[in-house]
């Protein structure tokens, strides 16, 4: 297939702020009680003016940073004009020539194998009101459409990216890596179920051509992707689409309008949706109702300062740090802010950073996947893990002890498990590790007399036949460590 995939992002996020943009109503995830959390601000009645929410603006300036965007000085609102049942006053308040953040860049990783990375563009970041919420009855059986106004005026901040993704995986782990940017800096929840995190994604092919010129095929936005899947799903079956049609009809961009497709996730195809108005179509003005925003040096400064070290700067620092694989710092680092806070913690009490990395991405995680847990409410806290992954590393445990104890810890403490716990644990199932060489001796020298069979195997040379003999040692001694088991029985034999 000779052509290049060329897709670009619109992602909207909900900023986390209490009130609305404009006015002091609850931004709450509420749709039980619609249409109870506006007023005549949010709604646009004649008279009501609205006043801007400064966390909210404060919010953006921290997404725009963070995402390496310039932050003019002076920014202003702007009326984009569209009648929606969702929209009562047939008006959006948005940003259109002077956004209040642009030219910014995020990198993400593009072949997990060779960990090469691409810094995608990002146009620009502006701020935004939401409209409504419609929903219809599609049973056929004749009841109403319903509006829920509750997220009239909530706060978005709307990233735009260069059309720089140059596949549905590229697409994928760019929305991925910006989500999980946004809740390290604590600006929004992203919760893509309640739709604080939706996504357009505009998508065409330039097809090569055997002059060495490429023709680009008509762009299509697909609408309100709100799950990675689907995103990465979507994106695909356009591509295949455009493909096809390029093939059936050589139809260009210049031939064609740009195309408003809906993606349904049940088919697991796109469909044409109504046509794409264009920024004429929009008729935007500058809000008379609200004045521009003068942003200083100092504004810039203090809002940087806000700004907690970046997903990116984290793996850095945790491969440096701890001597991780950047396999396991992404690992890490890729759960979250809480687990990456959940390692650190264990990795600097239990001063083993590669120890720590192993056990909380494979045992933690394997626990909180069965248990379905969220690191905050892992039974295990970092002091207790640590102090278990300190007695191994003082030589009282071997790791298959401390397994024990970490599973003892998590079926049978009824409250959170303390580390005094432990010591109990290790004496009641005879976990310590036997430094006593005396006693180890006498049960290996009673292992090796009642297995006549086994020690002629060994001695003409099958070194398998010490395995069987390592197991019936560990059962005698639980705490003794295989390896010096094993070397004991060697020698013993030999
Ligand atoms: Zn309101």
């Amino acid at each position: 297939m000779d052509y290049t995939v060329i897709i670009g992002l619109e992602v909207h996020v909900q900023l986390q702020t209490n009130t609305k943009l404009f006015c002091g109503c609850s931004t709450k995830f509420n749709p039980d009680e619609p249409n109870t959390q506006t007023c005549p601000v949010c709604l646009g009645l004649p008279g009501a003016l609205p006043v801007l929410n400064r966390e909210a603006f404060e919010l953006g300036m921290k997404t725009g940073l963070a995402i390496n965007c310039e932050i003019p000085s002076f920014t202003k609102w702007d009326r984009k004009q569209y009648y929606y049942p969702d929209l009562p006053k047939a008006y959006q308040i948005s940003q259109y020539d002077l956004p209040m953040s642009q030219n910014g860049w995020l990198e993400i990783e593009i072949n997990s194998e060779t960990r090469e990375k691409k810094k995608i563009g990002i146009i620009r970041a502006h701020l935004e009101e939401d409209a409504g919420k419609n929903s219809h009855d599609e049973s056929g059986r004749g009841q109403d459409s319903k509006v829920d106004l509750n997220r009239c005026g909530t706060p978005l901040v709307e990233i735009v990216s260069e059309p720089d993704l140059r596949s549905a995986q590229e697409a994928r782990t760019y929305l991925e890596e910006l989500k999980l940017l946004l809740t390290y800096i604590d600006v929004s929840d992203c919760n893509m179920q309640e739709g604080s995190l939706r996504c357009d994604a505009n998508v065409n092919l330039h097809v090569h051509q055997e002059t060495g010129e490429s023709i680009p095929t008509p762009i299509v936005e697909i609408k309100n992707l709100n799950s990675f899947r689907g995103v990465e799903q979507a994106i695909e079956y356009e591509i295949q689409r455009q493909w096809k049609a390029w093939q059936e009809t050589g139809l260009s961009l210049k031939e064609v309008p740009k195309e408003t497709r809906g993606w349904d996730a049940d088919r697991g195809i796109t469909l044409e949706q109504r046509g794409k108005e264009d920024a004429a179509d929009y008729r935007y003005f500058p809000d008379p109702d609200l004045a521009p925003v003068k942003v200083t040096d100092a504004d810039r400064e203090r809002i940087l300062e806000k700004l907690c070290e970046r997903p990116a700067e984290r793996r850095a620092r945790l491969e440096e740090r701890y001597q991780l694989s950047s396999y396991d710092a992404a690992v890490i680092i890729d759960q979250g802010i809480d687990f990456a806070d959940y390692f650190e913690a264990v990795a600097e009490s239990s001063q083993n950073g590669k120890q720590a990395s192993n056990w909380i991405t494979q045992d933690v995680l394997r626990e909180l996947k069965e248990r379905e847990l969220e690191i905050a409410e892992f039974p295990i806290k970092p002091d207790v893990l640590s102090a278990i992954l300190q007695k191994v590393k003082a030589n009282e445990i071997t790791n298959n002890s401390a397994r024990i104890v970490f599973q003892e810890l998590l079926n049978n403490s009824k409250d959170a498990p303390r580390a005094e716990q432990i010591q109990h644990i290790v004496e009641e199932k005879g976990l310590g590790l036997v430094s006593d060489t005396g006693e180890l001796d006498a049960i290996i020298q009673a292992v090796v007399d009642k297995n006549a069979k086994a020690v002629a195997d060994f001695q003409s040379g099958k070194q398998a036949a010490v395995g069987a003999l390592i197991g019936q040692v560990m059962r005698e001694i639980k705490g003794a460590d295989p390896k010096m088991v094993r070397q004991l029985l060697i020698e013993k034999m030999s």
